[in-house]
């Protein structure tokens, strides 16, 4: 593989990469439509250089990108906006009646203005216009005739005390036609209306597309639905849904081509990932059957030694597990569960029956703390196990070899000797394991913990290590909603573990609100009686120092700056911090709570004198993180401030507390998460949720729904309800969302059933979708955007 190891994508990729790495467009056009592919027609040779410009702004380059670009709603003609909710500043895009329009020469200042005024029927707005004279207005008085309707778009400003647009672009509708019975039925069209900018107005961006749509002919629009599917379904031909979103006459049209939109959406993307399936199902796998009772078996010794009964839902995916290993079959599965539920022992017991039967397991981690944890708890719990080769090694025993980009040199070097030659029959690591120089003797299985942080690319690159296909499987951090699952990881089978272990004595779960000075002493208190009683406590903040560029506040910014940084090896510090309620930029909340600045005030509280506080960023050098964590886990530090690092797998059962800073600015699952670190021995937990929000805000119910209940699924689903979709499939690293415009993997789940069923049948027809060549195409395209995130990520 290549330094660059999913090669050059978009357009403009080599015209020699294969079939799967390049677009659509293309193949579209090769395949299909001969050898002009309209779709892929830059709009400045369709539309002229001016209006592509505007477009391009809204990142729409092609007749493709701009047919894709939907209405978000559609205005109705008969409906006028209400004027009474419009916010000063804001750019809008209003339904009005004129009520006047008058120009008239400005005395002091010389020139001319129109002033106008529209209506709701209830409130009222100015429009203003300047000119050097009177003629240049003329032809604005002429059009704002009273009595007429139109959509206004502009920044909404104050001139004593009036609400008003300056300058405003407009359209008057029913005057753009020209008899008057078009007109009428012009005029009673349902308006589409664009997301758009102040660069376009929605009804620029609608007029462009009219210019792109209407010259295409059914031939020129590729359908990657099936005939038959279509038929079954009851919906008409892509070019058709595209007039019917974009031109529609009344209501039922938009409705009726949409929801064929939509639903071609999950088709492809179900069609891909039965495809993925089916083409797995096809790889041979070597087989890894348990050893027979009696043999000696690393796996039988760790059952043995293993300090606790496995849960019913342990045992039972435990026996599903190792039945697909024993197949020749790659096993490909999806491992969910509640946080604490024990996913790690079962992984652990399918490395082990692997190992018995002669192969090799790589467990991938998302970070470094994450990937030594489990290679410490590995060596521990197989104890003389792991020390094979070793004096008093035990002689079907194995190595454990940790594998992190920040290793040193020597590290390094014997680690990937003990993959390569197979000496070590479990490598842990994070994605330095993906790197090319990593190899394996006979890779057997690979397990991914934590899957939400790993694409689908990563997977297969771990995969092509082995010379078989290995077998998969793969963890979720926190269980996910099914429609979910269907979408983003509809490539596997499912197993939950729905049970917590007993014994467990539950999290209590309260919001602090930061600035009562009381309930943060209290907090303070608890903290220290707690790790009198002898147990820890985390301290989870957003950032790092107090000084870093996001100390504005502005979340968006946080996020974007530490996605930047996550180039290194870690996907920690990566805050997978929401704004759902616009509050980030140009806000005056407080600023982030950063770990060093924390760290160094807790010093001076008084109810925590003479504690050991630790301090965990992603930005330590590696051996230091492993220093304070083991410190942690032995007790030698009793209270860790951290920033998302400890997010996900972090397992010390003497911890007890979790205060977050911040706590309204972290996505639902995220909190899940980290609250998961702690209550998972036989103390009870208890996360304070600090939070610098307004009662009644949707950031403030988010974190009492947080309080009010501990339960994954739900979670995960008010979760995703709050999110928008992009933020969902990114959420879960799939890289698929930016194909997704329509459908909603929360509410569409009929929709996502359906389609499952129906590319379910097509790819069992025909595997290699040699009679369906616009759906391969589609398909092909889905996986550019992925692949472009992923090198993204990378
Ligand atoms: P998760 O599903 O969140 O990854 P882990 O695998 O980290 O959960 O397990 C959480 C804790 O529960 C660990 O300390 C683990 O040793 C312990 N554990 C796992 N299975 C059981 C069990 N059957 N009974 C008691 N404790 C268990
Ligand atoms: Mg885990």
């Amino acid at each position: 593989m290549s330094g660059e190891p999913f090669g050059a994508s978009g357009p403009d990729a080599e015209p020699a990469a294969p079939d799967h790495v390049t677009g659509a467009r293309r193949l579209a056009g090769d395949l299909v439509t001969g050898p002009v592919d309209r779709f892929a027609e830059p709009l400045t040779k369709v539309l002229g250089p001016r209006s592509a410009g505007a477009l391009a702004k809204l990142g729409l380059e092609t007749t493709g990108d701009l047919l894709g670009h939907y209405p978000r709603r559609y205005g109705d003609p008969g409906r006028l906006t209400d004027l009474g909710g419009l916010v000063l500043g804001e750019h809008v895009t209003i339904m009005a009646r004129v009520v006047q329009a008058t120009v008239r020469a400005m005395r002091s200042r010389g020139g001319a203005m129109l002033q106008a005024e529209v209506t709701d029927g209830v409130h009222r707005l100015s429009l203003t216009f300047f000119a050097k004279g009177t003629g240049a207005l003329r032809t604005h008085e002429s059009r704002l005739q009273p009595g007429r309707t139109g959509l206004f778009t502009g920044v909404v400003s104050a001139y004593r005390g009036t609400r008003q647009l300056t300058h405003p672009d407009y359209l008057i509708i029913g005057v753009d036609a020209d008899d008057e019975e078009a007109a009428l039925i012009e005029a009673r069209r349902p308006i589409p209306l664009y997301p758009a900018s102040a660069s376009i107005p929605s009804w620029r961006i609608q007029k462009a597309v009219r210019q792109v749509l209407d010259p295409l002919t059914e031939d020129e629009v590729p359908d990657p639905l099936p005939p038959a599917v279509r038929e079954a379904r009851g919906f008409g031909s892509r070019h058709a849904a595209l007039k019917d979103v974009h031109e529609p006459f009344d209501t039922r049209q938009w409705q009726h081509g949409r929801d064929r939109l939509r639903y071609e959406e999950a088709f492809v993307l179900q069609a891909a990932l039965a495809q993925r399936r089916a083409r797995a199902e096809a790889e041979e796998a070597t087989a890894r059957p348990l050893r027979a009772p009696g043999e000696p078996s690393a796996l039988a010794d760790f059952d043995a030694s293993l300090p606790f009964t496995l849960t019913a839902g342990q045992r039972e995916i435990g026996e599903e597990i190792s039945a697909e290993l024993a197949r020749s079959r790659p096993m490909q599965r999806l491992l969910q569960g509640e946080v604490g539920s024990g996913k790690t022992v079962v992984a652990l017991r399918a490395m082990l029956q692997v190992v018995d039967a002669g192969g090799q397991a790589a467990l991938l981690a998302p970070t470094e703390v994450l990937a030594s944890q489990h290679a410490r708890t590995l060596r521990t719990l197989l104890g003389p196990l792991a020390e094979e080769g070793m004096l008093g090694g035990a002689d079907h025993g194995t190595r454990i070899a940790l594998l992190t980009g920040s290793l040193g040199a020597a590290a390094k070097k014997s680690a990937l000797l003990d993959a390569a030659s197979g000496r070590a029959g479990i490598v842990v690591g994070t994605h330095a394991l993906l790197s090319e120089n990593v190899q394996f003797a006979d890779l057997g299985l690979v397990v991914v913990d934590e899957q939400h942080r790993f694409g689908v690319e990563q997977r297969d690159a771990l995969r092509a290590k082995a010379r078989t296909s290995p077998h998969l499987l793969v963890m979720t951090a926190t269980p996910i909603p099914r429609t979910v699952a269907m979408t983003v990881f509809g490539d596997l089978e499912t197993s939950s573990l729905t049970e917590i272990p007993a014994g467990r004595a539950g999290i209590t779960t309260h919001v602090v609100p930061a600035d009562n000075e009381a309930w943060m002493n209290r907090t303070w208190q608890r903290v220290r009686e707690e790790v009198d009683a002898g147990h820890r406590a985390y301290v989870v903040c957003a950032r790092i120092h107090p000084d870093e560029a996001a100390a504005s506040g502005d979340a968006d910014g946080a996020g974007a700056s530490a996605r930047k940084k996550s180039r290194t090896d870690d996907f920690d510090e990566v805050p997978d911090f929401l704004d759902l309620d616009g509050a980030g930029a140009g806000s005056d909340r407080p600023p982030l709570r950063a770990v060093l600045e924390v760290a160094e005030e807790l010093a001076s509280v008084p109810a925590l004198r003479g504690l050991v506080v630790g301090v965990l960023h992603g930005q330590m050098p590696p051996a230091d993180k492993e220093r304070v964590m083991a410190d942690f886990a032995s007790g030698a530090v009793q209270v860790l401030v951290s920033t998302t690092v400890v997010e996900v797998g972090v397992d010390v059962p003497e911890a007890t507390v979790m205060v977050v800073f911040d706590a309204d600015r972290f996505g639902l699952s995220q909190l899940h998460q980290l609250r998961g670190r702690v209550g998972r021995g036989s103390a009870p937990g208890l996360c304070l949720l600090v939070s610098t929000v307004e009662p009644g805000t949707p950031a403030a119910v988010r974190v009492e729904t947080m309080a009010e209940t501990t339960d994954g699924f739900r979670l995960a689903t008010v979760d995703l309800e709050l999110r928008s979709e992009g933020d969902v499939l990114g959420a879960a690293q799939s890289g698929r969302a930016s194909s997704l415009k329509l459908l909603r993997v929360v509410k569409d789940v009929a929709v996502i059933e359906q389609a499952r069923a129906d590319a379910a049948d097509v790819i069992a027809a025909d595997p290699d979708l040699a009679e369906h060549p616009e759906l391969r195409a589609a398909i092909a395209s889905q996986l550019d955007p992925e692949r472009e995130e992923f090198l993204e990520r990378a």
